[in-house]
């Protein structure tokens, strides 16, 4: 893997010499977008890496054509309705029956959202699943896993996860999915919370607070 990304940096780096030697003044500028390319390139290969070590845990990709075309459709139908551009969101749905989503993200250009055939089976319709996935859809926006790594963090907080619920009930709306069906999701959570876990679920915010934001936002979106 490292021979991969090698050869890239070399080019910077040429690209960067034989610039400066014409445009001495922009020497500062150039390092920046060197700086920005190499950290770019990295972590590249960190969120593949990240990437194959989720694939490796939890069940491998499920191949199931339904499934895949389900969250396939419902990503593009929010990625075009949020507007986020600039980043490629892959859905991934993993082979396990635990009720879980979560996502990776970084400086890459590409972003994955996990899905697993569990909660595609405990979610009640299409707007269920998308107000899920709409929902780490925000956290890669708002670059949620960079500030949680740099915290040294294993979860979101508190501060994150409202924040993520706020867009995604947004985006929801954008792309024609009924909103109140992200609150029904909740409620039914609440019941199988002792037994399944949804991303950051067990900690706070309860379903209960985002249940109240997310009544509020509906109201006022
Ligand atoms: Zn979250």
């Amino acid at each position: 893997m490292k021979n991969s990304w090698k050869p890239s940096i070399v080019i910077g780096i040429t690209l960067l010499f034989n610039a400066c030697s014409s445009l001495p003044n922009t020497n500062s500028q150039l390092k920046a977008s060197l700086d920005k390319e190499y950290q770019h390139i990295v972590d590249a290969n960190i969120i593949k890496a990240a990437h194959d070590k989720q694939l490796a845990t939890f069940g491998g990709a499920d191949k199931g054509k339904a499934g895949n075309k389900r969250l396939t459709v419902i990503v593009k139908k929010l990625v075009a309705a949020s507007n986020i551009g600039g980043k490629t969101i892959i859905p991934i749905l993993l082979n396990s029956p635990i009720v879980n989503a979560y996502s990776l993200g970084s400086h890459s250009n590409i972003a994955y959202v996990y899905v697993t055939t569990g909660l595609l089976k405990f979610v009640k319709n299409d707007a269920q699943l998308a107000s899920v996935i709409a929902h780490e859809i925000a956290h890669i926006y708002l670059s949620h896993h960079i500030q949680r790594q740099e915290n040294s963090a294993h979860k979101f907080n508190q501060k994150q996860e409202l924040q993520a619920d706020k867009y995604s009930v947004k985006w929801l709306k954008a792309a024609g999915y009924n909103q109140y069906e992200a609150v029904y999701l909740l409620k039914s959570l609440n019941v199988f919370q002792s037994q399944y876990a949804l991303e950051n679920q067990a900690d706070y915010p309860s379903n209960d607070d985002r249940i109240k934001q997310l009544l509020e936002l509906i109201k006022t979106s």
